[in-house]
């Protein structure tokens, strides 16, 4: 009897389990295909995995079809599901021309649009993991596919996906979800289990991967922007992050003060629509210490979801409170800070401790992106209709302050890089025009071929606050106390980053205007052969590209050391002359094509001061704490063909073999050494002191990737210098000639540059300068500064500023930027003035036969400011030293 009850039992159970099958169709759960449950304890799933279970899953339903946005970095392809009924499905073109119609309330009027908003499917766009440790989101976008597919949810998928498109991007960094992966699986079981990787997981960008999506530098950011603002204009976008592990459990928007000023109302109250429904079905089913209102700002552009506010989309930002990747923490009660741990209007439930774990974060983040699915449906007509008159306010209305137009003139100092900046304003869906006769706008009489941005056009919030200076309010912690500092940038302001002139036009203006449809790149012929030498002008970018690529096939070169008058052209100081070899003759026309820049034939240079130009051996250091700046600098130098060795700690070091010790000579394989921004104390040891508030984030590393530079990097250095070797250190790397405390044990004797942080110690309440634009004066005569502008503009980034006095002894230097007496700032936001006024900037000192080339700000901040890339392009084309 009991057999048989056990088999009857057990035939039911089997009948069920085919029954049910039947009904959810014939889908594989994703712990049927990954054999764990999603989110289980010290399990993820990779990258391949994601990638595959995504592609079963569309051969299994009808309502999932998997497409490629865009390859990776490192080559892999960035995939993103589409999710709707599959009536949907089969009309999915019709579907994204009523909302491209939607987007230009020029061909369309309010009742059609109206007609639109009722026949048309509301577009959410869901982007998971693009901060590959923030491992979650990649995960659980594998179950919510599942659900949605099966109608697991907790509303009816079928009405609810009839009115819903859903774009899922499983993962929109996946070459680091993959690397995370590996690096996580590599430990598991190990005392470095959950720790920190010791490279960037985005090949250039780490996690700054998300301060690029108004400059798409990186593949990743270029696929999502296609699909926001090109090929599927969604009107609801959401980015699913991680935050630290102590505070709320989840922070979900409303965002907190202060916002981007061209933000239209009616984006911020979607916005808070959204928040609200998401707070309230998660109080409901019973998630404990989700805030809003908290933390996160809406003052901000390079972000993925705070670029679509700017675009008139929706964007949302939900931030779980984070796991070590894939091991559970237990969090004790009195970790919790105070503001946390007691009830407030806008965090009613507070989380009480204990044990969180990969798997809670699933689940919130199922919870938040089903609400969010949900308001979209509930109310359709509502987003498509807003998202048409929120088009149609940018176009028609010019509030108190805003400008007619922006101009950027035809003539610029470096004209490639001026179009190089069109590129992008083009990408990012600005519309842009270009004049056909000269015109007058402001006092001003424009040349034929300027560029007109006018900012009456859908996506004027971008435009206006890409191409306007930022002025951040003065927010105090209280009436005339402290600053309370931005969530990122205060400024970034395009055309003062990239160099680039553009005009702002407060009053209407008529012109003969005609539509870029692509930013037109100028032919340039190179000049005729009998010209014995070849200049290009130092004013340009792309003269460097140009340079280095000919210094690669040993072009015979000089840099001229004063103006150079030929003819038909005038190049600064610094510009570069090229012997016009046969060979230089052949590479040539596919360089100046390349780089739009244009050269000019000189018939003698004997009476030219010049000095002569060497191709530089550039060793570029990487330390195993994984420096975003440095990822960025190879990002530079990649972009511009200039030939690098990335140099680690081991390569500061004498060698052995057996016995016998091989002191180090960087001089014998290098000539230029560079420091990306990085705290001394790290490239020093590896680790900030442990006093720092950092100390806590350097988790331990195998022992391979652990330590600096150390004391004898540093003597490595000093006697590379001596040699005639030029060392670069930029921003923070600064501090590794300062004779600073925390460092003064690795400084060896007589190493210490004339030259002081004035900086260093200053409270908070007497200068304060979040990531801002502010001015320098430039001496471009000096080597460091050819090329530049007299008057140009330095992102500061916790950057330091200088001092320098009269030196002893074998030391010498040359102020080669400063700050100016007054009206420092350009763009954000900036307290006590006074301290950096007239301090230098740019200090280049000699010591012995070398160079240290001291950089204080961000020369090249983010791959973003091209405007004063040149310091750092100089520092690398320092002519030869006799
Ligand atoms: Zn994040």
């Amino acid at each position: 009897m009991k057999g048989y009850n056990k088999f009857k039992r057990a035939s039911v159970l089997i009948l069920t389990l085919f029954l049910l099958s039947f009904f959810l169709g014939a889908q594989t759960s994703p712990e049927a295909f990954l054999k764990f449950k999603v989110g289980a304890d010290r399990k993820l799933a990779d990258y391949n995995q994601i990638r595959t279970y995504f592609q079963k899953l569309a051969q299994e339903s009808g309502k999932i079809k998997v497409v490629n946005i865009g390859t990776s970095t490192l080559g892999k392809p960035i995939i993103m599901a589409v999710i709707t009924s599959e009536q949907n499905m089969g009309k999915l073109d019709f579907y994204r021309k009523i909302v491209k119609k939607l987007r230009d309330p020029r061909i369309v009027f309010p009742e059609e649009a109206k007609k639109l908003s009722k026949e048309g499917k509301v577009i959410l766009l869901i982007t998971c993991n693009i901060h590959s440790t923030e491992i979650a989101s990649s995960q659980m976008a594998m179950e919510l596919a599942y659900k949605l597919a099966t109608g697991d949810t907790p509303f009816d998928a079928d009405k609810v996906l009839n009115d819903v498109i859903i774009l899922l991007a499983p993962t929109i960094n996946p070459d680091g979800q993959q690397m995370v992966t590996d690096w996580y699986r590599k430990y598991v079981g190990t005392k470095y289990e959950g720790g920190r990787m010791p490279w960037l997981y985005h090949h250039y960008a780490g996690h700054d991967n998300n301060r690029d999506w108004f400059m798409f530098n990186l593949s990743e950011s270029k696929a999502v922007t296609k699909v926001l603002y090109h090929d599927w204009l969604p009107q609801i976008h959401i980015d699913e992050h991680q935050m630290g592990s102590t505070g709320a459990r989840l922070f979900i928007p409303p965002f907190m003060d202060p916002p981007v000023p061209t933000i239209q109302p009616l984006l911020w109250r979607s916005v808070y629509l959204c928040g609200a429904n998401m707070a309230y079905d998660l109080q409901k089913n019973g998630f404990k210490g989700v805030v809003h209102g908290r933390s996160f700002t809406g003052w901000w552009i390079g972000a993925c979801d705070d670029t679509s506010w700017l675009h008139n989309v929706v964007g949302l930002l939900s931030e779980m409170a984070s796991v070590k990747v894939a091991t559970p923490i237990y969090i004790e009660p009195t970790e919790i800070p105070q503001s946390y741990y007691e009830k407030r209007i806008p965090f009613p439930d507070p989380w009480p401790g204990g044990w969180w774990r990969l798997r809670d974060l699933v689940d919130y983040e199922l919870a938040l992106s089903l609400s969010l699915i949900k308001t979209a449906y509930l109310h359709k007509e509502d987003f498509l209709y807003n998202f048409y008159q929120m088009y149609k306010n940018s176009i028609e209305i010019i509030e108190k302050g805003e400008p007619f137009a922006f101009v950027i003139p035809s003539k610029q100092r470096d004209y490639p890089t001026a179009l190089r900046m069109l590129d992008i304003l083009l990408f990012g869906g600005v519309e842009i025009h270009q004049a056909k006769e000269d015109f007058m706008a402001g006092d001003r009489l424009y040349p034929t071929g300027s560029f007109v941005v006018k900012m009456s056009q859908p996506y004027k919030p971008y435009a206006q606050a890409l191409l306007e200076k930022q002025k951040y309010p003065d927010i105090r912690q209280y009436a005339g106390g402290p600053p309370v500092p931005p969530y990122d940038n205060a400024g970034w302001t395009l055309p003062l980053q990239m160099g680039v002139a553009c005009d702002r036009i407060e009053n209407p203006f008529a012109a003969k205007l005609e539509k870029l449809k692509k930013v037109p790149s100028p032919s340039v012929t190179p000049p005729r052969d009998h010209f014995p030498y070849i200049v290009l002008d130092s004013r340009m970018n792309a003269s460097y590209a140009v340079a280095f690529s000919l210094l690669e096939k040993k072009a015979e070169m000089y840099r001229a050391k004063e103006k150079i008058k030929g003819k038909e052209f005038k190049a600064a100081a610094g510009s570069f002359i090229v012997k016009n070899t046969p060979e230089v003759q052949k590479l040539l026309p596919y360089l100046l094509e390349k780089w739009h820049v244009p050269a000019y034939g000189l018939e003698n240079i004997s009476d030219i001061p010049k000095a002569p130009l060497k191709r530089p051996r550039i060793g570029l250091y990487q330390s195993w704490a994984s420096n975003m700046d440095e990822g960025w600098t190879r990002c530079v130098f990649d972009d511009m063909d200039i030939p690098y060795t990335t140099l680690h700690n081991k390569d500061f070091k004498a060698t052995k073999k057996g016995k016998k010790e091989k002191k180090v000579d960087l001089k014998a394989n290098y000539d230029v050494i560079v420091f990306a921004s990085e705290s001394a104390e790290i490239i020093l040891s590896g680790k900030p002191s442990p006093t720092s508030r950092w100390a806590r984030y350097f988790t331990a590393l195998p022992p391979e990737y652990e330590g600096g530079i150390d004391r004898e990097g540093l003597e490595a250095l000093k006697t590379f210098v001596e040699k005639g070797g030029i060392l670069v250190a930029l921003n923070n790397a600064c501090g590794l000639v300062f004779p600073s405390r925390e460092i003064a044990k690795y400084i060896p004797k007589d190493f210490t540059v004339p030259v002081r942080n004035v900086l260093e110690g200053v409270d908070r309440s007497k200068f304060f300068c979040p990531t801002s634009i502010l001015k320098i004066r430039v001496d471009n005569k000096s080597p460091i500064g050819y090329g530049m502008p007299e008057e140009a503009s330095a992102m500061f980034s916790r950057s330091p500023a200088f001092a320098t006095w009269v030196p002893s002894g074998e030391w010498d230097r040359k102020v080669v930027a400063s700050y100016p007496e007054e009206n420092i700032l350009l763009s954000g936001w900036l307290l006590g003035e006074d301290t950096i006024a007239r301090k230098a900037a740019v200090v280049d000192a000699k010591y012995k036969k070398g160079h240290i080339i001291l950089i204080g700000f961000r020369c090249q901040f983010r791959a973003q400011s091209h405007g004063t890339y040149k310091f750092l392009l100089n520092s690398l084309l320092y002519p030869v030293i006799k």
